[in-house]
Parts: structure tokens; sequence; C-alpha cells
């Protein structure tokens, strides 16, 4: 298929900020789709050449874009610089200069899906060198190919700058539309598949090329990050052994969430959310290959870092400093990490995810050799909610978040949040029961102090499974020092759209509008109802909002569909009402 086919396709989509109409453009489109395109289509939609966990970057800088324009519309750079600081966005710019020289193209010349997808690939691929000039020479003779629409994509791409905001759930009903006729038909086993591998664009082609049976029968694979499986709240030990009854009962540490993948002597390691950061933890992959006892495997834990002069760990802000690019190994040594294992996936060969927790964790254990890094989690097993109770203080006491409860007969759940796991962490008697995940939406100029900063606060918002839509619910002024004003200001404005976005719901209105990326821990002192916020909004209902948000920390390892659901709100509104009656003796 042409590329241009799949540009028009952008321009229609660019062009709405509904995202039922984001829906039905893509699904029209996807009907027509060749299953040797599909992944690449996928990936392109997602404004990624490959998925994140692949680690691929395309590497070009503005500057260097701006010189394959400059060369393809016999321009100097300095012509091209000065028509940026006008248009401020170089996909217009190659656009202008294009249609300018050359309003028409040949039809022959006009690259597919497929020659762009392999071009930008090759870009990408590109390193050492002499790079940057070899760079330019392929993205400029990609370039001369198209026509000036499709070169503002192309340009856009290239600079990770496209911003449809076509979320991945859109994407999946459009598959499931576009191949069955209706949206939620596949959508089930089209998420399942998903949650299985993290890339989209497998999961498509595997539609394309194998059907609804092929996408069935989908496993999980090592070296593709499963989605990981997440925990519901309750109050108390109570309602957890009312809910679950017997139940093993872990630690819960407060550390980084480990997803290790191994196949012999390789050894992947994926973060909270699907990032691949083995490079940062090389203590971990040494105590992996000298503890765990089978060829491959697929396990789950959090890493803590280990204070070796004291014996205890280290708090959280000291295990985060473990994320990083540069003197990993100096800082392997300084603070060296513990895992504690908690889950098994994969062994050899066999895919344990539809295994209950009981096996999976027996297996587990049996696989872990002695030693420093590598541990397992510890736990109980208890259907006393007094017993329950007392593990949670012992392990509040020695400084941990509290504990998570596990029903003993649960599969693991790929990428779902609920009961089958339950986290009960220290509360604050009448506060808030936990922190909240918001993704950014928007900001407002700022007043005042922050006006020389030009962002005084943020709009935040949580996620709506159901609508797959972002309502709002809060403003947060507070939490960022100056510093990091000015660095979310920047990082927001290289997001900045000139509408609402299409999956934001929002009855205030920000300043700057920008694509949901960036995830935020918000602190609140309550959750309270208020008629300005979409949040939980009906015709009956007023929204939620929190009141005295603050930002903890800087931004979260979470993709914005990972932020707060409207449906937990729900919950945690619910259950702060419970804690009140309860402290005022009702
Ligand atoms: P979530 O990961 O559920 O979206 P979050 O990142 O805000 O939420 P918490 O609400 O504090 O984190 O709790 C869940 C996290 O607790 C897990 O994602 C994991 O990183 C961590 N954790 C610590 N110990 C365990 C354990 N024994 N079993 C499962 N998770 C654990």
């Amino acid at each position: 298929m042409l590329f241009s086919q799949l540009a028009e396709v952008f321009e229609r989509l660019e062009a709405t900020s509904k995202r039922l109409e984001m829906f039905e453009i893509l699904s029209e489109f996807f009907k027509k789709v060749s299953k040797e395109e599909a992944d690449k289509i996928v990936y392109l939609c997602e404004e990624q050449l490959l998925p994140p966990f692949k680690g691929l970057e395309i590497g070009m800088a503005e500057k260097m874009v701006e010189r394959a324009i400059a060369k393809v519309s016999n321009k100097s750079p300095e012509d091209i610089t000065r028509l940026y600081k006008k248009l401020g966005d170089l996909g217009l710019v190659a656009k202008e200069v294009l249609a300018k020289k050359r309003p028409t193209l040949f039809q022959s010349k006009a690259p597919t899906i497929s020659e762009v997808y392999n071009t930008l690939m090759k870009i990408a691929q590109t390193t050492g060198e002499g790079s940057i000039e070899r760079k330019i020479i392929e993205l400029t003779g990609l370039l001369t190919r198209v026509s000036a629409g499709e070169a503002k994509f192309i340009v856009r791409f290239v600079l990770g700058s496209l911003r449809l905001g076509i979320g991945d759930p859109t994407i999946m009903d459009s598959l499931s539309k576009a191949i069955t006729g209706d949206r939620m038909k596949l959508r089930t086993d089209i998420e399942r598949a998903y949650n299985l591998c993290s890339d989209l664009g497998l999961v498509a082609r595997v539609l394309l090329e194998k059907g609804e049976r092929g996408l069935k029968q989908f496993k999980v694979q090592v070296g593709s990050p499963i989605r990981m499986a997440l925990a519901e709240r309750l109050p108390s030990a109570q309602e957890i052994i009312k809910k679950i009854g017997k139940c093993a009962v872990e630690t819960k540490y407060d550390g980084l969430r480990l997803q290790v993948h191994k196949q012999g002597d390789k050894i992947e390691i994926f973060s909270r959310n699907q990032e691949r950061m083995t490079h940062m933890f090389p203590d971990i992959i040494q105590g992996i290959k000298k503890q765990v006892k089978a060829k491959s495997a697929i396990l789950e834990g959090e890493a803590v870092a280990f204070n070796e002069e004291t014996g205890e760990f280290f708090p959280f802000q000291v295990t985060i400093t473990r994320k990083r690019k540069y003197e990993i190994e100096e800082r392997a040594k300084e603070a060296p990490l513990v895992l504690f294992t908690f889950d098994l996936l994969y062994v050899n060969g066999k895919d344990l995810t539809q295994k209950p927790y009981e096996e999976r964790t027996k297996m587990l254990a049996k696989i872990i050799g002695k030693g420093f890094t590598i541990r397992t989690a510890e736990k109980i097993i208890t259907e006393n909610p007094k017993e329950l109770e007392q593990f949670f203080e012992e392990n509040i006491e020695r400084g941990t978040e509290g504990i998570i409860a596990k029903r003993l007969d649960s599969p693991y759940q790929a990428g779902a949040r609920n009961f089958n796991w339950i986290k009960l962490k220290r509360s604050y008697r009448g506060e808030l029961q936990d922190t909240i995940d918001v993704v950014i939406v928007g900001y407002f100029k700022g007043r005042g102090l922050r006006a020389r900063f030009g962002i005084g606060a943020l709009l935040g918002a949580v996620y709506d499974e159901k609508t797959d839509s972002f309502k709002t619910i809060c403003k947060i002024g507070s939490g960022l020092s100056e510093e990091k004003w000015v660095e979310i200001r920047k990082l927001l404005d290289k997001l900045k759209v000139g509408h609402k976005p299409a999956r934001v719901d929002s009855e205030i209105k920000a300043d700057v509008w920008c694509q949901p990326r960036y995830v935020f821990t918000v602190m609140a002192d309550e959750i309270t109802l208020s008629p300005l916020h979409t949040a939980g909004k009906s015709k009956e209902k007023a929204g939620f909002a929190l009141r005295f948000p603050r930002i903890q920390g800087w931004i979260r390892d979470k993709k914005p569909e990972d932020a707060t659901t409207v449906k937990e709100i729900e919950k945690l509104f619910k259950m702060q009402k419970r804690v009140e009656a309860k402290t005022l003796g009702g």
C-alpha cells in the first residue's frame, strides 16, 4: 500500500478531536491493510518503529532534520531555521517548502508504507562514525520521493512529534472491527495477546496471518515483556480475608518491580512499564546466572537496594538511584540490589501463566539456589485476619510498605488489576488511603511568582477504561522545585497540541493542551466531589476532585493508561468514607 494512503489517514486523524471518529477512520483503514504490512502500520500509528522494549531510537536531532529539508528543497539551512522559528514545527516547514517546489509528484516514484518504514528503520539502525551524515542522506532520499503532505508526517515522526494521540485501546477496537465487523468480538483476545507480549504490531500480524485461532493460541515468549499483573486495594485485614479467604500474604517491598527473562546465559530485564533495563542491573544479572537453576525462565520480583554496612534496606529514594545510564558499576557496589522474587511465569519452555499461584511459587522456590542477590519474598499463608494484621504491622515496623495478599488458586493475569492480588498499605486515618497516579493533559501559565517560568499549575487526569479517555481530577500547583517546573514545562511543550486532545474529557480549559504522556504520583488530603472535574461525572453526579494535591517525586515509570482509573477513584472514595465513619465511631 502506498504511504500516501497512510498519510491521508493521519491527516484525518489529526483533524478530529473525537475518539469515536478516530476509531471509525482506523477501522475502515485496517480493512485494507495486508498481512505483510500490518505490524509496520500499527507501529507507525503508535508513533514508534518497534515496541519500546526493543529500545530503538531514530537518533536524529532537529538540526539534522533541518539539513535534510534544506537539501531536498535546495534552500540553505539558515532559510530553514528561519522558517522553523516562524512556524514552530519542522513538519510544517517541510510541507511548505516542498509544496512550493513540487506541487505534484510522479506516482511511479511514490514509496509504499513498507519502503518508508524500512528507510526509517535503516536510519535508526545507522550508528557509529559518520552516522550523522548517512542518516541525513537517507532522510533526504526519502523526502525527495514523497509529496509535501507526506513529508510533514515523516519529519514529525522522525522527531517524535507526530502527536496524533491514538491510544492502544483505539487500535485494538479498530482491529477487531476491521476483521470481524464488530468492535468487541475479538477485543478480549487481542488484548490478552497484547498483554502477553507488549507488542501490538506482532499481535496484528499474527491476527492477519493466522486468523482468530492463531490469536487465541498466543503464548508468552522469552524476550517479550509480559504486562504486569496489578493489585486491588482493600482497607483492612478483615475485608481481605472476607474477600478471598485463605491466602498467601507477602511483604510489599518498596523498590523497583522487575521482570527477568532468561534464555540460557542471555538475560533481559524489563521495568513495570515494559522498558528494557538490562544494562542497569549487572548485579542482578550475575545473581540470576549464579542462582537460577533453569535453562529458560521468566520471573518477577521487587528489587531493593541493600546497605551492607547496616544490614538494612535502603529507602526507596536510594533504590531509585540505581535506575541510571552512567556509573552503573560504581552504584552497584555502593548500593547492591536484592531481588525479592514473587512469581514465575515461564520455565523451561512451559507457559505457567494459567497455573495457580501456589504451583507457580512452589516452582519458583525450587529453581532459586542459595545466594545474596536473588531471594524469594517473605510470606505467610493464613485465613485468620488477626494473623494477617500482625504480619502487616510487623512489616510496617520494619519499614516496608505493607503487604500484598494473593489468592492461592489464581492464574497470573497479565495486565489486569483485580482481587487476585490485594494490597494493604500504611494508611493515615481520615486521609486518603493511597496516592493517586495522574496523567498530565495540559498546564496553566503561571501567575505571580511562577509567571517567569510560564507555568504555574498542571491539569491532572485519571484514566477511564470504559471510554478510553482521560478525565480531569485536579489542578496541581505544588510538590515540584523551581528547576523541575522549568523542566516539566519543556517536556510538556514537546507534546503541545492546538486543541483539546481527542481522548481528553475536560470542562476546564487549560492554557496549553498536551497529549497525555507523563504520569505523576500525587498525594492528596482527600477525594471530594466537584462539579468542575469530569472524573466520575454524569448527569446525576458531580465529578471527583483531589483536595490539596501535591506531586511526589518525578515522572513515573507508567503509561498514561496505567494512571489510576476512575473506577479506582470511586473505590478509594468509598474506602475513605468507611474509614471516616470508623474514626467518628460509626
Ligand atoms: P501499581 O503497580 O499497582 O499500578 P503502584 O506502582 O502505585 O501501583 P503500589 O500501589 O504501591 O504501586 O503497589 C503495587 C506494587 O508493589 C507492585 O507493582 C510491585 O512493584 C510492588 N510489590 C512489592 N512487593 C510485592 C510483592 N510481594 N508482590 C507483588 N508486588 C509487589
